[in-house]
């Protein structure tokens, strides 16, 4: 498998695809080494898990580069993304004691119930590699500080840094049996859902998850899926146009666009939608585009030069219907690198729901900007969708707000704020955007079985 830098082309590495026999065998030595693990004191678990954050911030500036030059992620942006992994891992570590501890629910007459959190045992992770070090911790850490053992299947378009997640967590302590990375593709990941395994959970596409829950059914395995979204933000009439503009832009376009809550459609209230555009417009145009090793870089290439078809489809398709193309359109040919590396960060106007680029995933620099008369038909666009992750509305009236997020059947709902994730609350999607929770206590107690005594004193 060779690892190649999309900005550049170049060759970074040949990886050996784990076979499925080196699947098997990492499940053999999951299994066996599982209820050790399991069975140290949960402090012990936490100083693995510490050390190993230890060491992520020690070696921040070492692991950064990895990921850019395997994603191409902007340099800064790979930095910020480590650095916000910490807080998470330390939101972990803060609350595992208080979720896993016993509880006792009921004591009466001689009768105490009591339930026990035990881990799972063998669990699958299938990542992907927009945002690795956020979607591998948010499960690989809490599972881990569980006592589940974690077979990890990285992206394929973020190997190294799963390989170098593996080695600080050896390092730090965790035993090898207990956590394997596992280098492959698609394939590999189906060989991983061959095992036993006791539960899987997978980041990625909506197409790839329903693969992995049809793989496993019947076999009485925990599924949490965690996949895309077409989230849609609505901006009333009542708001700072420039300010919303700005921080709507950074919502679509942050890391390419390539975001799970990435913005993927923007309803601006008629009133002030050609003030909006203008000031977007504007902003795009901002953005500086370039060599994701510069630190004053914010858009580099698209990991995945391929998705440059499915954003040029999306791109025609609207035009066809009626779209105006205010700024970008399709790829900048003159940059260098694989072909589609790089496509110009595209905003469409007069856009509608029949249009593919407002039904499906862009999962890259393209957004559509509609015009909607009133609030009412604001939320009707916006859950006309098949997804269900993130939705959010900007306005300065608080009531308002509530009133249209309290209508739309997502995962989180954001006031004057999108594109954020926050340790302390629970992330899961709705419909075709996935199922269960990463992310607050619920993202840890995902990783246990509770099981209830009835205890009767004689
Ligand atoms: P993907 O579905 O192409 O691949 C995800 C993972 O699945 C990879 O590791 C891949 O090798 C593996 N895989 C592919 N086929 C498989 C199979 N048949 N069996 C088992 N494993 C298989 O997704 P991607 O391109 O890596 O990631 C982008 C997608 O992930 C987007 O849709 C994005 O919205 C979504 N995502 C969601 C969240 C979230 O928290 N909801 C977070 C990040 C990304």
């Amino acid at each position: 498998m060779q690892i190649v830098n999309p900005a550049t082309g170049a060759v970074l590495d040949e990886v050996p695809e784990t076979t499925v026999d080196g699947v098997a065998a990492a499940y053999e030595t999951a299994r066996a080494g599982q209820p050790a693990w399991a069975a140290r004191p949960l402090p012990e678990r936490i100083d693995a898990v510490r050390r190993f954050a230890a060491s992520v911030e020690a070696q921040r500036d070492q692991l950064a580069p990895i990921l850019t030059a395997e994603t191409g992620k902007p340099i800064a942006q790979a930095a910020g993304e480590i650095t916000a992994t910490l807080a998470r891992i330390e939101f972990f570590v803060d609350h595992v004691t208080g979720v896993t501890a016993d509880q006792v629910v009921h004591e009466s007459d001689g009768l105490r119930e009591v339930i026990r959190r035990e881990p799972l045992g063998v669990v699958a992770n299938i990542s992907a590699w927009n945002y690795p070090w956020f979607v591998g911790t948010n499960v690989f850490v809490p599972a881990l500080l569980c006592g589940n053992a974690v077979l990890y299947k990285p992206s394929e378009y973020a190997t190294r840094t799963g390989l170098a997640i593996a080695d600080l967590l050896h390092a730090a302590g965790v035993p090898e049996p207990v956590f394997a990375a596992l280098p492959g593709g698609g394939a590999t990941g189906a060989a991983l859902l061959d095992q036993p395994i006791d539960a899987v959970f997978f980041t990625g596409s909506h197409p790839t998850g329903r693969r992995i829950a049809e793989a496993v059914a019947g076999r009485m395995v925990k599924v949490q899926l965690e996949l895309g979204g077409k989230d849609p933000v609505y901006v009333a009439d009542d708001v700072d146009v420039t300010a919303a503009a700005a921080a709507l832009a950074d919502g679509a376009f942050y890391n390419n666009g390539q975001s799970c809550c990435a913005v993927e459609r923007i309803y601006v209230h008629e009133a002030v939608h050609d003030e909006f555009v203008e000031a977007f417009v504007a902003e795009v145009e901002r953005f500086a585009m370039g060599d994701p090793t510069d630190p004053t870089t914010y858009l580099g290439p698209l990991t995945r030069p391929q998705q440059a078809e499915v954003l040029a489809a999306q791109v025609a398709d609207a035009v066809d219907r009626g779209a105006i193309v205010r700024t970008g359109g399709g790829v900048l040919d003159d940059r260098g690198g694989p072909a589609g590396a790089w496509f110009a960060p595209t905003v469409l106007t007069g856009v509608d729901n029949i249009m593919v680029v407002f039904r499906e995933e862009s999962f890259g620099p393209v957004i559509g900007i509609a015009s909607v008369p009133d609030d009412d038909a604001a939320v009707a666009a916006m859950d006309d969708t098949e997804y269900g992750l993130t939705a959010g509305v900007f306005t300065t009236d608080e009531e308002r707000a509530r009133r249209v997020l309290d209508r739309l059947d997502v995962g989180s709902a954001y006031w004057n704020c999108c594109d954020r994730v926050s340790p302390t609350l629970p992330w899961t999607g709705r419909r075709h955007s996935g199922i269960g929770s990463t992310l607050s206590v619920e993202g840890i107690s995902t990783f246990t079985r509770p099981k209830a005594y009835h205890l009767r004193r004689p």
